[in-house]
Parts: C-alpha cells; sequence; structure tokens
C-alpha cells in the first residue's frame, strides 16, 4: 500500500478545510498549544513508519493513556476488572457524573473519566510504584526513552479538576474507590500529562494491532482473548458521546484525547496517529476524524 501518497493527499486535502473546532482550555496549561499544529504518524505490520506533518512533536495524550493503564490492570488482573467497571458505551461526555447513582458507582466503562478513576484506584492497589510502572511500560511500547510526564500539565490539570475530584469521592461513597482520592487523581493526572508524538503514539499501538504481542520483543503481552476486548472497548468506547459516529465514519477501534491526538488500530494491518488541537463540539480532534475517515475510505482497510 502507498502509504506515503496517500497521508500526503490527505494532509493537503484536510488542512484545506475550515477548522471549526476549538482547542480544550478548561486545563489552563493545554490552552498555550499552537491550534494550527497538524501532525499524522502510520506504522504498518512491518513496523514501517509513515509521517506527514507535525507527525515528531510531542502532545499531551491524555484521555488516550486510559487505554494503557485499562491494558495494564486487565492483563493483570484478568475478568475481576469487570466487577468494577463496566464495557458498555456510555454516549455520556467524558466526565459525566449521571450514570453512577443509578449504577452503584461502577462506570460504565474504563474510557470515560469515571472509569479512568477507578482504573487508576487498581494500579494504586496492584503495582507497587504505578508511575514508575507506567512510564517504564510506555516507554517500552514506544521504543522511546524519553517518554515523560508533563509536570506542569498534570499540576494545572490538578488546580482545576473540580469535575474529577467530585467523580472520585462520589464512587468513593459507594466503595468502588479504595484509595485516597488525593492520591487516585494525582495517577490520573500524571497518566493523562503523558507526552508522546504522532510517531510514539502510533508505535505505541502497536501492540493492539498485533494480537497483544510487543513487536520488538515479540512478548505476549496480551491474551488473544484480552487483545480482541481491548479493542472492543475502543471501538464501543473510546470516543465518548461520539463513538457511534466514529464507527459510522471511520470504522476503527480507537481513543481520543482532548490533547487533540487520536490514535486508531486496524488489527493485522497499522496503526495510525493524527494530532490536532482544535477539538469539535464532542471533545474530539476535528481534523484527527476528518483525516482518519477519509483514509480508511480511500485505502479501503477499515474492519468493515
Ligand atoms: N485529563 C482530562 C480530564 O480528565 C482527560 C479528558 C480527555 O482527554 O478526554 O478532563
Amino acid at each position: 500500500m502507498a502509504y506515503q501518497y496517500i497521508l500526503d493527499g490527505i494532509y493537503n486535502e484536510v488542512i484545506q478545510i475550515e477548522n471549526t473546532g476549538k482547542v480544550a482550555d478548561y486545563i489552563p496549561e493545554l490552552a498555550k498549544i499552537d491550534a494550527n499544529k497538524y501532525g499524522i504518524a502510520l506504522v504498518d505490520k512491518h513496523q514501517n513508519v509513515f509521517t506527514k506533518g507535525d507527525a515528531l512533536e510531542k502532545f499531551s495524550i491524555q484521555s488516550i493513556s486510559k487505554v494503557i493503564t485499562t491494558s495494564l490492570i486487565f492483563s493483570k488482573i484478568g475478568n475481576d476488572l469487570w466487577e468494577r467497571v463496566g464495557y458498555e458505551p456510555s454516549g455520556n461526555s467524558f466526565n459525566s457524573l449521571v450514570q453512577l447513582e443509578n449504577e452503584n458507582g461502577i462506570p460504565r466503562n474504563p474510557f470515560i473519566n469515571a472509569g479512568a478513576l477507578v482504573v487508576a484506584d487498581l494500579m494504586l492497589e496492584h503495582f507497587e510504584n504505578p508511575k514508575a510502572f507506567l512510564l517504564d511500560f510506555v516507554r517500552e511500547l514506544t521504543e522511546n526513552p524519553n517518554i515523560n510526564y508533563n509536570e506542569n500539565v498534570a499540576q494545572s490539570e490538578k488546580a482545576f479538576g473540580y469535575r474529577n475530584a467530585a467523580l472520585v469521592n462520589f464512587i468513593k461513597s459507594f466503595g468502588n474507590i479504595k484509595n485516597e482520592p488525593v492520591a487516585v487523581l494525582d495517577f490520573y493526572y500524571h497518566q493523562c500529562s503523558i507526552e508522546m508524538s504522532c510517531v510514539d503514539l502510533a508505535k505505541c499501538f502497536q501492540v493492539f494491532a498485533n494480537n497483544g504481542v510487543i513487536p520488538k520483543s515479540d512478548k505476549k503481552f496480551l491474551s488473544t482473548s484480552k487483545c480482541k476486548r481491548m479493542n472492543a472497548l475502543m471501538q464501543m468506547c473510546g470516543f465518548y458521546d461520539q463513538a457511534g459516529e466514529f464507527t459510522f465514519k471511520v470504522g476503527l477501534p480507537g481513543k481520543s484525547g482532548v490533547g487533540g491526538g487520536v490514535v486508531a488500530v486496524f488489527p493485522n494491518h497499522y496503526t495510525v496517529a493524527v494530532w490536532s488541537p482544535k477539538l469539535n463540539k464532542k471533545g474530539n480532534s476535528f481534523y484527527g476524524l476528518e483525516t482518519l475517515e477519509r483514509l480508511t475510505t480511500e485505502t479501503s482497510l477499515s474492519i468493515f
């Protein structure tokens, strides 16, 4: 497949479209980003890397980190995970509180904030030094020892994180958070602050395209069943209340973050990451969706 040719064409087409999105500013540190950044990276099944635009610049991966923490806990505790968090699409915004009361503090899925906070709690429960462990793991997946937390972003989110503080306390009132809320929030803000480029991100998600095997080391990180389930979760829950539209238009499992990153997986074929900070009303990168819809249509390579 002539991926480079295809990425060049899509980039040149998308950049002409008026971008009606807005940069997320509820985390003040994120509002400082240059809104016009736009990069794409695709990694094929032979680990060839294709790039276009700002594909090597680092940005805050935010909610995309939820896939990584969920996969770590799923690989560690298996199906016990589903006693603490569900696996159904929420149909609600990323930071919604509304479903928790009727569902006894069991969040709908691990990719909305409520679910990610429960997963963060499990990370504290099951790993001795979860921050260091998570960083080592993403460095292994990206093959990049320079991946780090951005302390300014983590602190900025902590300073204004009233909604996440409400969520974690509310869930704790149902007994579904075991650690102190401040410790859970501290871990969560750090995982969201991890910075990667599009190339790092596309490499990081290769494990989900490769049947749970880390390509570089050939290590089986997730069983076939667990890997299938991670991709199913991304398909159903990766784009908040726009997961249906992403499936409709793009047709790949994936995950977005409010930093403007989107990553998508075509099992056994490729992973692709797009970064463009202006978000649509549902909190997903405006150019990210435009780019990926064209990619899967022009290549006929989507899971549908
Ligand atoms: N750290 C962000 C928050 O909790 C993540 C949201 C996102 O990327 O969707 O608000």
